[in-house]
């Protein structure tokens, strides 16, 4: 490139310039925390301005699935641009790639559910299914079944109506959330439970009482929906007790509430099965899609729509007219292109087997490593997807102080060591989410990189 920006210049318009989301503002203007100018990646590396080459076992934000530089997938995105850029998708109007990449998606969804609205995030899928669901049970003529419950540590989006099924405070402090028509039950968070006595089991069987609990406070036919990701993600990262979903779902049919799973981040392939609900027995009204549709390399989300759901749709428009939700950019043929080209991949490199493999070894050899440090409180995972719980006291489980920032710390000494990982937003969880292309040496170095960093920040 001819003349090209120096970093000092970048530097310097990316403070006056750049309102970076979910970022301290004050501490970023302050300069108190740095900018990283991200240049290229490869494989599951990526290389920064300053020359820095990082193993992101994170995926981006859990999203590059099947690693950087996939020349499959840039080159489908430059023939559509080429081919065509852009057209709508409302009234009936399409493009091959949509139309196709709508058929791969129900080929790989549960059976019964057919048909897939495009969006461009998760936050949008999720408002879209909200809508449905409102929508449905308007046309069903049952005005007053509208509340959504979601869970606490959900993470479902950062929107209106998204950021209240959210179950962080964070994402509602300040911002006049959650939104009345949501409410919340209890996390399935065995490691969190409030009376250590409890076996699996009984924890199941708790989280099912307060869940009947709610239902009965709130009575059943002012509630449309129960909202969950098969497995908590940015919550913590938690896989859900033994028996939890089934035990959750014959709760839910009983009293004809709608199950949305939040398939973001567990959709097409980070369980080691191509969707969380082939993983765990789910049998979803509806299922948000977004993250590993097209492993980043466009914006494309989508919301898969169960028949029995469909049918009353097509009914509402018979009585109503044409659906009143639509996106300029939904189903925008860059973002279609890009999934067609990155499910393709997902299969002929075998990667949801991969994820299923090298995770399994990952979260082995992670708990092997640590297990037994004495400020672990719990190694977890599932599939390509691991968290190391930090505790201040292993024997009562006690949380660091949050001023401490110990989980930020031991993630910034392991960028040190040239390895990304997140600092989980909610108390001190190590969160890893590779590309699924991650190997069993890549893998471990990931773990001793881990276990230097915790050992220089905590001993
Ligand atoms: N749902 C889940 C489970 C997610 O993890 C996320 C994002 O991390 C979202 C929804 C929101 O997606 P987006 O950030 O694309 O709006």
């Amino acid at each position: 490139m001819s003349n090209p920006m120096t970093n000092d210049q970048l530097t310097q318009w990316d403070h006056d310039h750049f309102f970076h989301p979910s970022t301290h503002l004050g501490q970023f203007a302050r300069r108190e925390i740095g900018n990283r100018i991200i240049k290229g990646a490869e494989g599951v590396h990526i290389t920064d301005r300053e020359g820095h080459t990082s193993l992101d076992a994170f995926a981006g934000l859990y999203c590059v699935n099947v690693g950087y530089g996939r020349t499959e997938i840039a080159d489908a995105i430059a023939a559509q641009a080429h081919e065509l850029a852009y057209f709508h998708s409302y009234a009936g109007h399409g493009s091959e790639a949509s139309i196709t990449l709508s058929r791969m998606v129900a080929e790989r969804a549960p059976e019964g559910m057919n048909h897939v609205y495009f969006g461009m995030s998760g936050s949008d899928a999720n408002e879209t299914n909200i809508k449905l669901v409102w929508y449905y049970n308007n046309i069903l003529g049952r005005p007053e079944k509208k509340k959504i419950i979601a869970r606490w540590r959900g993470y479902h989006g950062s929107g209106l109506m998204t950021g209240s099924l959210t179950g962080l405070e964070l994402f509602h402090n300040k911002f006049d959330l959650p939104l009345s028509q949501v409410v919340h039950t209890q996390a399935p968070y065995f490691y969190r439970r409030d009376d250590r006595s409890m076996d699996e089991a009984a924890f199941t069987a708790d989280c099912v009482s307060k869940l009947e609990a709610l239902i009965e406070r709130e009575g059943a036919d002012t509630i449309a929906a129960f909202i969950g990701e098969p497995v908590l993600g940015t919550g913590g990262i938690v896989p859900p007790p033994a028996g939890y979903w089934d035990a959750i779902q014959a709760v839910l049919k009983k009293h004809d509430i709608l199950l949305i799973a939040d398939e973001v981040v567990t959709g097409f392939g980070r369980l080691g099965t191509m969707m969380g609900s082939d993983h765990y027995g789910l049998k979803p009204d509806l299922i948000t899609i977004a993250k590993g549709l097209t492993s980043a390399y466009a914006p494309l989300s989508g919301s898969i729509v169960s028949d029995r759901m469909w049918k009353v749709l097509e009914q509402g428009t018979d009585e109503n007219g044409p659906l009143g939700h639509g996106w300029t950019y939904s189903a925008h043929p860059i973002g279609a292109a890009a999934g067609v080209a990155n499910l393709k991949l997902l299969d002929s490199l075998n990667l949801v087997g991969n994820a299923g493999t090298v995770g399994a070894h990952l979260n082995n050899a992670m708990t092997q490593a640590l297990g037994d440090h004495a400020h672990v409180g719990e190694i977890r995972g599932e599939g390509m997807l691991c968290a190391v719980e930090l505790v201040k006291d292993r024997d009562d489980r006690v949380f660091f102080d949050a001023g401490d920032k110990t989980g930020p710390r031991v993630v910034a000494a392991m960028l040190d060591r040239g390895v990304i990982a997140r600092a989980m937003p909610q108390g001190d969880t190590i969160g890893f989410a590779p590309p699924f292309c991650l190997t069993r040496d890549e893998a471990d170095h990931v773990v001793s990189v881990t276990k230097d960093a915790i050992a220089s920040v905590l001993g």
